[in-house]
């Protein structure tokens, strides 16, 4: 009788943990994860897990191995086969295919150097230039007018890309696949409603609604969580040393996950720090809510304390 009180909202929800494997599991890693977890399982959801191994240089199998096995370890069980992004290419050269078929694609071999020099908003340089691909990167053309989207914590965000961002890079010079890109052909492709990321990445979701839009996809909800920063106010990334998380025992994962809900906001009970990893979940699925967590700041002062 209780899936009756189940919207249909809720029994669809599909959510999804999508990291870049560039290094083990850190703590900042850890919270992503587990607020997308307690996201999708306190609303009866699916959590899938995406590796975003696009660039094989960069990120390696043994890192997304090291990955999965520190989030089983934490009892963070997702459901079906892990997607890998290395496997996709196949799609992603399909949707820039549709892209170019409503001309919105052009090579481009503008430097890095050369739009940051010019304010960082690309300005359009090789639109009308008609490079041959090869050693340029692709870019899919913006249109004017402002994209909108709300977003549950961070409340209703817009953005003009055409004065904000600009033309942007859906393939690399280097010939990868770009983030943009995959992220909503993968969104779509698994099926994602909730997408729950760190708010670093709030900045490219316009971009991102904007290839739905251009590629008949629908749009997930978002929420962008606060995110750890070090010292320098960066985020914790492999190149800004945050060490691997360390699972070593019943206690140590207990001690993870009572942090990471202890930064999201929850405001675990001491005590709870004694239960076992899996009653810290239930703990936290239980008492789940986007509207308590904190924001950036009250985020950073915890940490520092
Ligand atoms: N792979 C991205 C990262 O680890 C996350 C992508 C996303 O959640 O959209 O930062």
């Amino acid at each position: 009788m209780a899936a009756l009180f189940i919207s249909m909202s809720e029994a669809n929800y599909i959510g999804r943990f999508a990291p870049s494997p560039s290094g083990p599991l850190h703590i900042g890693s850890l919270v992503a994860a587990v607020a997308s977890y307690l996201d999708a399982r306190s609303n009866n959801g699916r959590w899938l897990m995406r590796m975003e191994d696009l660039d094989p240089p960069r990120e390696t199998r043994k890192a997304a191995d090291q990955i999965l096995t520190a989030l089983e370890e934490c009892n963070l069980h997702w459901d079906g086969e892990v997607l890998y992004q290395s496997q996709r290419y196949g799609a992603y050269q399909e949707a820039i295919d549709t892209l170019k078929k409503q001309e919105l694609v052009f090579a481009c071999d503008c430097t890095r150097q050369q739009i940051q020099e010019a304010g960082g908003v690309y300005s359009g340089t090789c639109r009308h230039r008609h490079l041959a691909a090869g050693e340029t990167a692709l870019r899919c053309k913006v249109a004017t007018g402002l994209i909108t989207f709300r977003d549950r914590i961070q409340g209703v965000q817009s953005q003009h890309l055409d004065k904000e961002v600009g033309d942007f890079v859906i393939k690399r010079k280097d010939g990868l696949y770009a983030y943009q890109l995959a992220v909503v052909v993968d969104d779509a492709f698994q099926d994602i409603t909730h997408v729950v990321r760190g708010i670093d990445l709030m900045n490219s979701t316009p971009r991102q609604i904007y290839l739905q839009r251009l590629l008949g996809l629908n749009e997930p909800a978002y929420v962008h969580i606060p995110v750890i920063v070090n010292d320098q106010g960066q985020k914790l990334s492999k190149q800004h040393m945050a060490s691997p998380i360390d699972t070593g025992s019943k206690e140590k994962i207990s001690y993870l996950l009572f942090s990471s809900m202890d930064y999201l906001g929850l405001a675990p009970e001491p005590a709870l720090i004694m239960e076992s990893p899996g009653d810290i979940l239930a703990w936290g699925i239980a008492h789940w809510s986007v509207d308590n967590l904190l924001n950036q700041s009250e985020l950073h002062e915890k940490i520092q304390q």
